[in-house]
């Protein structure tokens, strides 16, 4: 049977790609959202991937939402914790509110989603959890103060729980994307960007595309010894 793999913030942007990719490798996928519901009936009509919205920064709203899918879908076996946004401003204007909803959004996402499929994961021996980072959370980047620290902290927590799941076959990676054409990455000011593209060797923007392939290796029956691991994938604008 199909395992189930749960996309946060599946229905546009880079989490579409990957919940299309997911779909076409052959899971049952399951998509979330924050609140923009015509982006998601669109995506449900074109692809046929059910769509549920709730607040992935919200903890009992995290519990109460994988406790449906998985009546109304099946046990989930593949989760990507994708939802993300930003709030940027350079430190001298970047408020206590700011921070909280990125770091809540971003980062406590993980600790929610993560903490809500666990027990099941480790119960049936198998799991595959891959946490969306960012290249300014390796790298920083002014006027990403918070998001960097969300992002940053995705890498850290994914080496832990990676420790934790692995003699039960739950393996936890991150993939860290560098600039990727989405509403998230056109939101920046023109002439910014140009200076990003011109940053970036391979000389473009990434594709959700190029993001979703990671995904599905990553998450693959057979990737079962990659665990705890970062792939970069940013066009050779940042290595280590
Ligand atoms: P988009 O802004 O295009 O999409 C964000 C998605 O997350 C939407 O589906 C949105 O739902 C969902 N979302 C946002 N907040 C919440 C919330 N509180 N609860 C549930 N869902 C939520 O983002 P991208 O596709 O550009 O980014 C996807 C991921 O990739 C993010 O984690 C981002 O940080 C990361 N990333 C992106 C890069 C880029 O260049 N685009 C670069 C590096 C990392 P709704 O549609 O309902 O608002």
């Amino acid at each position: 049977m199909a395992r189930v793999a749960l996309v946060t913030g599946g229905q546009r942007g880079i989490g579409a790609a990957i919940s299309e990719a997911l779909q076409a490798a052959g899971r049952k996928v399951v998509a979330s959202y924050a609140g923009n519901d015509a982006a998601a009936q669109a995506f449900t009509e074109r692809t046929g991937i059910p769509c549920y919205k709730f607040d992935v920064g919200d903890f009992a709203a995290c519990q109460a939402a994988v406790q449906k899918i998985e009546a109304e879908i099946g046990p989930i076996e593949v989760l990507v914790n994708n939802a993300g946004i930003t709030r940027d401003a350079m430190m001298k204007r970047l408020t206590r509110d700011m921070w909280d909803q990125v770091i809540d959004t971003n980062l406590g996402s993980c600790y929610n989603m993560c903490k809500a499929v666990w027990d099941g994961m480790n119960a049936r021996k198998f799991g595959r959890i891959v946490n969306i980072g960012s290249v300014n959370g390796q790298a920083g980047q002014m006027g990403q103060v918070n998001y960097a620290a969300a992002k940053s902290g995705i890498h850290g927590f994914t080496k832990a729980l990676a420790q934790e799941g692995a003699r039960n076959h739950v393996t936890v990676n991150a993939v860290a994307p560098g600039y990727v054409d989405t509403e998230m990455v056109r939101a920046v000011p023109e002439d910014v960007l140009a200076k990003i593209v011109a940053r970036i060797p391979i000389g473009r923007l990434g594709k959700a595309e190029d993001i979703a392939r990671g995904v599905v290796f990553l998450t693959a029956d057979e990737a079962e010894f990659i665990t705890g691991s970062t792939l970069s994938i940013n066009g050779g604008q940042h290595m280590y």
